[in-house]
């Protein structure tokens, strides 16, 4: 494996950088998976071809690429055949490596995937009577180290690309079979949009329907390879999927939530977890760096949140923790101050080696959750799912990377010295 360096812990507002967006490899060719058609224009007139033909070729390998999802040039029909090996010298379509694929007793699928430069990072599949929720890595670790959380017990080895970001759904659109097979190869050049094979195929009846940004990592600390792989998600003639059905969670990087509803889009969700500052800055520490009324505020001004599209808050039942009931009044009291279209989701703590938690009883959650009901607020209770093969909210963590007591206790202290 390749040494990548670990990467600085973010300064205070500023997300990590990743300077590039293509995937150096041994061969010289380049991985067209992660680029948008503009990017895919400029490598082909790069290679030779004028700006005009650059651009519908783009337009066409997009649509391959992220709307039919092909990884052979040659399947590319509306190509010229002499085209499509002089392609494939110059590109390959990737997909992360799968090193294993697990399936829990609940149908709940893990997939343990490998970088090109050999990290592993790990994604989700959760279906559901009537819908079925990818929930996708946005790095290889996390910087943040929320207590309760294994990822949080990881280095933060970097961020995913926005190929490896993209290419989790991709992959899991290859495995459960979901690439929309449509008349459009016999299709004239002009009509290479969204709508030209539209009704060959719908959204209905797909397994893969939601994406949840919350597996592995915070993704607003990777926030332009998260934005420009969900533009590819979202784009009509990319993978087709309605910002309303993307949700992005964050532990709080109040100065980019704004933007995430500007530039991104998507529903947010929001790791709150408790109400008051002593257990905050405990459970999640970015809490000492951006606090409960700045965090509520910034919820407050999200754009697009409204009654119809409301902010989901995340809060873990944590054992003699957060989980009064004078907790949950306070949790009231705090939504309707800040005027919040809101609703919670009351996930019970799910467990993992050496946690410094358990998990409330099911007749506090019970109790927790009628009285934020009884506010007229919805909060229903998570069920827990793939806990039999580690799978379930926090308990990603790749086995390649396990510390030591003693050097997790130290990665404590250097993470919350950096949060100051
Ligand atoms: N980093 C982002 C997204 C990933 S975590 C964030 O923190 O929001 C996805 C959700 O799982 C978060 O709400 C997180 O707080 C929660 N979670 C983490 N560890 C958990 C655990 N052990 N049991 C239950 N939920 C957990
Ligand atoms: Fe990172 Fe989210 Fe886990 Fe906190 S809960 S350590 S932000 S992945």
């Amino acid at each position: 494996m390749t040494a990548t360096p670990l990467m600085a812990i973010p300064g205070l507002v500023d997300p990590v950088p990743t300077p590039r967006d293509v995937t150096a490899r041994a061969d010289g060719r380049v991985d067209l998976i992660g680029l948008p058609r503009t990017r895919i224009a400029g490598l082909l007139a790069e290679a030779g071809l004028d700006a005009k033909a650059a651009r519908l070729r783009a337009r066409q390998l997009f649509h391959w690429l992220y709307h039919r999802g092909v990884t052979d040039f040659g399947a590319m029909t509306d190509i010229a055949k002499p085209m499509r090996p002089w392609l494939a010298e110059r590109f390959v379509i990737g997909r992360p490596e799968v090193a294993t694929e697990q399936i829990s007793r609940d149908g709940t699928r893990k997939w343990l995937l490998t970088t090109a430069d050999g990290h592993d990072f790990e994604m989700v599949f959760i279906p559901d009577a009537d819908r079925g929720t990818l929930c996708v890595s946005s790095q290889v670790g996390c910087t943040l180290n929320c207590r309760f959380c294994h990822t949080g017990t990881m280095r933060l080895v970097r961020n995913l690309t926005p190929g490896e970001i993209v290419g989790q759904v991709m992959l899991a659109r290859d495995a459960l079979g979901e690439w929309p097979r449509g008349a459009m190869a016999d299709l004239p050049d002009e009509s290479l949009d969204a709508t030209a094979d539209a009704h060959a195929y719908t959204a209905d009846g797909r397994l893969l329907t939601n994406i949840v940004m919350m597996g592995m990592g915070e993704p607003l600390y990777n926030f332009d390879n998260v934005r420009d792989a969900l533009a590819l998600v979202m784009d009509g003639d990319g993978l087709a999927l309605s910002k309303r059905r993307i949700t992005l969670s964050t532990s709080g990087v109040v100065p980019l939530m704004a933007r995430c509803g500007e530039e991104i889009g998507v529903n947010l969700a929001v790791s709150l977890h408790a109400v008051s500052k002593e257990v905050r800055d405990e459970i999640v520490p970015i809490n000492r760096k951006y606090g409960l009324d700045a965090l509520l505020a910034a919820c407050a001004a999200y754009p697009g949140a409204s009654n119809a599209r409301r902010i989901t808050f995340e809060y873990v039942m944590l054992k003699d923790r957060n989980d009064r009931d004078e907790d949950a009044r306070e949790l009231v009291r705090l939504l309707r101050q800040h005027k919040l279209p809101a609703k919670v989701n009351l996930i019970p703590f799910n467990p993992w080696p050496g946690a410094p938690y358990e998990c409330s009883t099911p007749e506090r959650i019970r109790a927790f959750s009628e009285i934020v009901f009884a506010a007229g607020i919805s909060a229903p209770v998570r069920t827990p799912r793939g806990r039999d093969i580690d799978a379930a909210c926090g308990q990603l963590k790749t086995a390649a990377r396990k510390l030591s007591r003693a050097e997790h206790d130290r990665l404590v202290e250097e993470k919350q010295a950096a949060l100051g």
